[in-house]
């Protein structure tokens, strides 16, 4: 079957099945107030005291403030208006979704901020390109902190070569709502693979002088009802799961900037919840930067000032001429303002952006073809690998079948506000589905000049099943699509592909079924076929990257960031919470209106699973190599702080295996049977053996105590296992720990 190019690129969110598609956040109240600013130019680069750089940040932000008005005060707080809707400032945005003006007389830039949750949104509009690098989810796959923050360098560098000095990336919820349709915006499910993922994103990210941010503090772990749900979660099960890969993303990455979430927690909205932002962001985790309102999660001026929220966007429904008053009439003290304008000056002065000015250059494109391969490759998770069926012998094939999922034109990608520009496309419609043209089938043909490789749509399986019929090997592509603004219904392929691959796999056994996915995916077929590669949203080198895998070229290494479970039913909870009907979205609503209890807690993916006793299709951390590993010899020190065992590779190629250490603490802490604390990416030629030493943060084995609000080792035996995946542990020592 034919298809055009529109039909590639674009298909609605219906075509994709029943999902939950939800309102936007665009907000009728936020009707413009701003002043216009006239001649606003970029900052000058006068000589002014502050611009000592042997001053600290904080010293020279106090500089700064000495000769500021009240009014250039406010202007810092918050945004000037929603993308496209008339604002008088409008000519001084850089074309991203968001832009707080500079004081040009003082030096101070605007701030210019921009999506770029896997690469710069919004340049195709803006005339400009950008990598579209794997999803978050699939650099997670990689576990390697080294490739987060290639991740994040190539980010920076293209934000600030597009004109732009703060990022709007660096997702770090966790994936406790597998169904949530940012899944692939975040970093799985656990909280210290998570937060070091995207502790090291931010850190290379911001190094590129670019204010690097977090998000969305707290606990957005759903899109449904998402501006009036309300997170009931212990402040155990909190600082134990979600919240602690935002501590960790922070300490790492020591981001300029935390994005509080749309939601509520426990009562209270995200951008004025003091808890959030005041007891645990700053006076327990000692965070410097500001916070900053998701686009349009600001609900009040005095309670949000008071709790900890320091910059609106993107309007000034509360952060402007309301903020204003409230200072003239004492409601909020001069001195509370002056600590949120402080927190946003000093964390320009530490990024550098105003030691770095803005300028614009070209993206180098060929270099982020590199990277964005390179992170592909390594993030891809083999699945499923039968009799050896992978990786392909070109010299022993003559005929592939390649089928599905528009692998004959590109790959998927991720939508919503993370959405990058197809290269040469058009700037794609909300909820639009984007196909990056990076042709899976050419890379095929190109590893196997000498067989006939043929493609089938997918479109209709008994004509794909006749293809694959003849075929020495069908390959089939499947996808899942996602998006910010919708939560999937249920983990099931979408679009009848469970039939497609059904029909290939009984047509030809010698199957194999290639997953672009933004989360986990039921497989009812899984028996059926020879292999199963999990490619993600594999970015803009995605068809090379993936042929490369199949081929043998490159040895995959990434393992699961999330828990592949077996049935629909088994997740908790078995269905998606939705809001009730007629609920609203409504920046005027005083708090969330529905509730969400998270009673698993701190029990998230596989901590949940392994407590519920639950077999699941394919565990967290798991994920298959060409070659084999054995694992030996594990020593715990009798402190607990340090792990060693020995590692070899067992197969006949070379490989890199992410070796992972698990622990179990005392019965009686309440806690599941295992946590990982720590985990380590070996490269190992042929038969090759290493002794593998790693420390244990002493954080990673502690109980969050309420009472003291402290983190506490409780005395009793700690069982450390090491293995290749969280349910493949064959080395276990117990210690007992004071
Ligand atoms: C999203 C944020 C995003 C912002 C600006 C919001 O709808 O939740 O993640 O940064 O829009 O585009």
């Amino acid at each position: 079957m034919s298809m055009n190019k529109a039909w590639r690129t674009t298909w609605t969110a219906g075509a994709a099945g029943a999902v939950f598609v939800m309102a936007l956040a665009l907000l009728a109240v936020d009707a413009p107030a701003f002043a216009q600013h006239h001649g606003r130019t970029e900052a000058q680069t006068k000589n002014f005291p502050w611009m000592n750089k042997n001053l600290s940040p904080d010293e020279r932000a106090d500089l700064v403030m000495e000769q500021m008005t009240l009014d250039e005060k406010i202007d810092l707080l918050h945004g000037n208006g929603w993308e496209g809707r008339p604002n008088p400032n409008a000519y001084l945005s850089n074309g991203g979704a968001g832009f707080t003006l500079g004081i040009p007389r003082l030096g101070i830039p605007t701030i210019q901020m921009s999506d770029a949750a896997y690469g710069v949104r919004g340049s195709a509009e803006n005339g400009r390109y950008s990598t579209a690098l794997p999803s978050d989810l699939a650099a997670a796959a990689s576990w390697d902190p080294h490739a987060a923050c290639e991740y994040g360098a190539l980010i920076g560098t293209e934000l600030r070569a597009q004109g732009y000095n703060m990022t709007l990336g660096g997702g770090v919820d966790l994936a406790r709502e597998l169904r949530n349709g940012r899944t692939f915006e975040y970093m799985g499910e656990d909280p210290i693979l998570a937060g070091t993922m995207v502790g090291n994103r931010i850190k290379c990210e911001e190094a590129q002088h670019v204010i690097g941010d977090t998000k969305h503090y707290a606990m957005n772990d759903q899109e449904s009802g998402r501006t009036e749900m309300n997170a009931i979660i212990t402040d155990r099960g909190m600082r134990e799961s979600d919240l602690l890969a935002f501590q960790l993303g922070i300490e790492i990455g020591q981001p300029g900037a935390v994005m509080c979430a749309y939601n509520g927690v426990n009562g209270d909205y995200s951008c004025e919840n003091k808890y959030l932002l005041t007891d645990v962001l700053r006076k327990d985790w000692h965070f410097k930067g500001f916070v900053v309102s998701d686009w349009g999660g600001t609900h009040s001026t005095v309670k949000a000032s008071e709790a900890g929220l320091d910059m609106e966007q993107p309007g000034d429904l509360f952060y402007g001429e309301k903020f204003k008053r409230a200072v003239q009439s004492g409601k909020i003290s001069m001195a509370a303002l002056d600590e949120h304008v402080h927190r946003i000056l000093r964390t320009e002065f530490a990024t550098g952006i105003i030691d770095y000015p803005r300028e614009t250059f070209v993206v180098n494109v060929d270099h982020g073809f590199h990277v964005s391969k390179q992170i592909a490759e390594q993030s891809m998770v083999l699945l499923r690998n039968e009799n050896g069926a992978l990786p392909l012998d070109a010299s022993k094939l003559h005929s592939i079948a390649v089928i599905g999922d528009h692998a004959d034109f590109g790959v998927l990608s991720g939508g919503g506000s993370a959405q990058v520009a197809a290269e040469g496309g058009f700037t794609p419609k909300w909820l639009e589905h984007v196909w990056f043209p990076t042709s899976p089938l050419k890379a095929i043909k190109k590893h196997a000049p000498n067989a006939q490789v043929e493609f089938n749509s997918g479109q209709d399986p008994s004509a794909a099943a006749a293809l694959a019929k003849d075929a020495d090997i069908a390959i089939v592509f499947v996808n899942q699509w996602e998006s910010e603004g919708m939560d999937l219904p249920n983990l099931s392929l979408p679009d009848h592909q469970d039939a497609l691959v059904e029909a290939v796999a009984t047509a030809n056994p010698n199957t194999i079924v290639v997953l672009e996915t933004g989360t986990a995916v039921l497989m009812p077929w899984i028996d059926k076929v020879r292999g199963v590669l999990e490619a993600w949203y594999p970015g803009n080198r995605g068809g090379p990257a993936i042929a490369n895998v199949l081929f043998g070229e490159v040895n995959p290494s990434a393992k699961l960031p999330i828990t592949f479970p077996l049935t629909e039913a088994d997740q908790p909870p078995p269905q998606i919470v939705a809001p009730p009907p007629g609920h609203r979205n409504d920046q005027m609503l005083k708090a969330p209106i529905f509730d969400v209890k998270y009673t698993a807690g701190f029990d998230v993916g596989y901590k949940w699973y392994d407590a519920e006793h639950k077999p699941v299709l394919f565990p967290f951390g798991y994920g298959l190599s060409y070659t084999t590993f054995s694992y030996s010899d594990l020593h715990v020190d009798p402190s607990g702080t340090s792990v060693s065992f020995t590692l070899k590779n067992t197969g006949s190629r070379a490989g890199e295996e992410v070796a992972e250490v698990y622990a179990g603490l005392p019965s009686g802490t309440g806690e599941p049977p295992k946590r990982l604390v720590g985990w380590s990416k070996v490269p190992l030629n042929a038969g090759e053996s290493k002794e593998v030493t790693m420390k244990i943060d002493p954080l990673y084995l502690k109980i969050y105590d309420p009472a003291s609000d402290s983190w506490k080792l409780v005395p009793g035996s700690y069982t450390f296992m090491a293995g290749g995946s969280s349910r493949s542990l064959p080395l276990t020592q117990t210690v007992t720990l004071q």
